[in-house]
């Protein structure tokens, strides 16, 4: 029996797409084509390789109008805010322009008597899993390095964001990708951990929850495919006593409210030195004022829908716990009447009178709530900021660069922001610790996970 992925937009409710999922052999074929195809691509030069990538990034720019409407019935986000074309942008262009350097072989000798070296060797076919929140950027995240460094990618998108990877394939083919370089398919997790297991792929890179990145670890057990696990977060930001307190509260506040939370690296939780808590909190409050819940598709509107009501239940029930256990919220319902209670439509809310027994300063809300608690000193905030499962980003607020580095460097987590939050740099690795997973995107570094190495030692005469 056929099995049929639906997409259920958060606007209405209704389903916006849906398409049946691949069966084990259409699934199979599809890694064949793919395995097929890579060889040819890798005979492709590089530079010409990197043409062709960058070329379908502009075809998918000249689709901005239809992707940013469908991103909107798919996953939510307001229609104002364009789409994800400046990342996706900046992240291809800066990966394109590494490309050589990355991939360049390590030379430790080669004179008359010996050549020793290690060469990157693309690992064949890169299956990309990917999610709904940012679905552009998440996938081609991995999409680019691994097409330019010589790989067949397959992606999985995610059911809430079902078109993406449709209109992913369409760019690229525009671009000029040959067919089989780069496949779209629709899979439901059974499918896509039985391709895993069956040892079908070079590279798997999974975006997502923790839960799903486990079954995909528990996929790939004995294969020993590698695996990029790029999974949850409860990013603090920590505010100091000499931050600039109306720049740290607009980055943090926007880190906690852009995208309806459901950022990967949002803020979900703040520590600001007790001198400037009171302060703080009132600023940040009269900044979440400026937010408009409502249709993606108003002008007006910069806080949609979270995806799926069951993500937004989910961070309700958080609310009620914490509000149930002393918390004091800041925001009245009576300012977001687009929030039903029950609907996708979720308001804004700060939580005061917070601790960290409650489950929405431990477990990810990925919604557009944020927790804020006073602390006395560095020390306070570090124990505060390291009592968690994850490990993704932390964003410190002081004017001093060494007092940050020097704390940035006790912190578990795998990027350290200073006067900045919820921003992925593409020169600087993509990467966690703890629950958020292993492994690494962007940079040099996220061309080793789409490559192997291979060593050379070559002795040239006899000794
Ligand atoms: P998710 O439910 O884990 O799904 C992610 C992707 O994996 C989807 O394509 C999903 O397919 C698939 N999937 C989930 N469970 C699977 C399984 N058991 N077997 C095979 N495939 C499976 O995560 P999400 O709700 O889409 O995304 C939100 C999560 O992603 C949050 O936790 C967020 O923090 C994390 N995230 C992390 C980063 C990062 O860089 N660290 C970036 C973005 C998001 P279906 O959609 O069909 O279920």
């Amino acid at each position: 029996m056929t099995t049929m992925i639906r997409c259920i937009s958060p606007v209405d409710g209704r389903v916006y797409a849906e398409r049946p999922a691949l069966g084990p052999g259409e699934a199979d074929a599809v890694v064949a084509r793919a395995r097929a195809a890579q060889r040819d691509w890798l005979a492709v030069p590089l530079d010409e390789r990197r043409r062709l990538v960058l070329a379908g990034i502009a075809a998918l720019n000249a689709m901005k109008d239809v992707v940013v409407e469908e991103i909107a019935w798919q996953m939510g986000r307001p229609v104002r805010y364009g789409g994800e074309f400046g990342g996706v942008n900046e992240r291809a262009t800066y990966m394109a322009g590494i490309a050589e350097e990355a991939l360049a072989p390590l030379v430790a000798q080669d004179d008359a008597l010996f050549t020793r070296m290690i060469e990157r060797e693309a690992v064949g076919v890169v299956f990309v899993v990917a999610p709904w929140n940012y679905p552009y950027l998440t996938a081609f995240n991995t999409i680019v390095p691994a097409l330019i460094a010589g790989n067949a990618v397959v992606l999985k998108h995610a059911s809430q964001t079902l078109l993406v990877g449709e209109r992913i394939a369409e760019a690229l083919a525009r671009g000029g990708i040959p067919e089989g370089v780069f496949q779209n398919i629709v899979l439901d997790h059974a499918g896509t951990e039985r391709l895993i297991a069956n040892r079908s792929f070079g590279f798997v890179n999974f975006t997502g929850s923790v839960g799903g990145g486990q079954a995909i670890e528990r996929a790939a057990a004995g294969t020993f495919t590698g695996l990029g696990l790029e999974l949850g977060g409860k990013d603090p930001g920590y505010v100091m006593e000499d931050a600039d307190l109306d720049w740290a509260v607009d980055v943090l506040m926007d880190g906690a409210m852009y995208n309806a939370g459901q950022c990967c690296c949002g803020i979900e939780r703040i520590y600001v030195h007790e001198r400037h808590f009171d302060d703080f909190v009132q600023r940040a409050v009269a900044w979440a004022g400026g937010l408009r819940l409502g249709n993606p598709f108003d002008a007006a509107t910069t806080l949609g829908p979270m995806a799926n009501v069951r993500f937004a239940r989910l961070v309700r029930d958080q609310v009620a716990d914490a509000v149930a256990r002393g918390a004091r919220p800041l925001i009245e319902r009576q300012h977001h009447p687009a929030d039903d209670g029950e609907s996708a439509y979720v308001m804004p809310q700060i939580l005061v009178n917070v601790d960290h027994s409650m489950s929405v300063m431990r477990d990810e809300t990925f919604g557009p709530v944020v927790g804020i608690m006073p602390v006395k000193d560095d020390e306070e905030a570090l124990r505060l900021m390291n009592d968690s499962p994850f490990g993704l980003t932390a964003s410190l607020w002081t004017k001093d660069p060494d007092r940050a580095l020097a704390l940035g460097r006790r912190i578990e987590t795998g990027t350290v922001f200073l006067n900045r939050a919820d921003y992925v740099d593409p020169a600087c690795t993509w990467t966690g610790c703890k629950d958020t997973g292993r492994g690494g995107s962007m940079s040099v570094l996220g061309y080793q996970a789409v490559t192997r190495p291979r060593s050379y030692h070559l002795r040239k005469a006899k000794p």
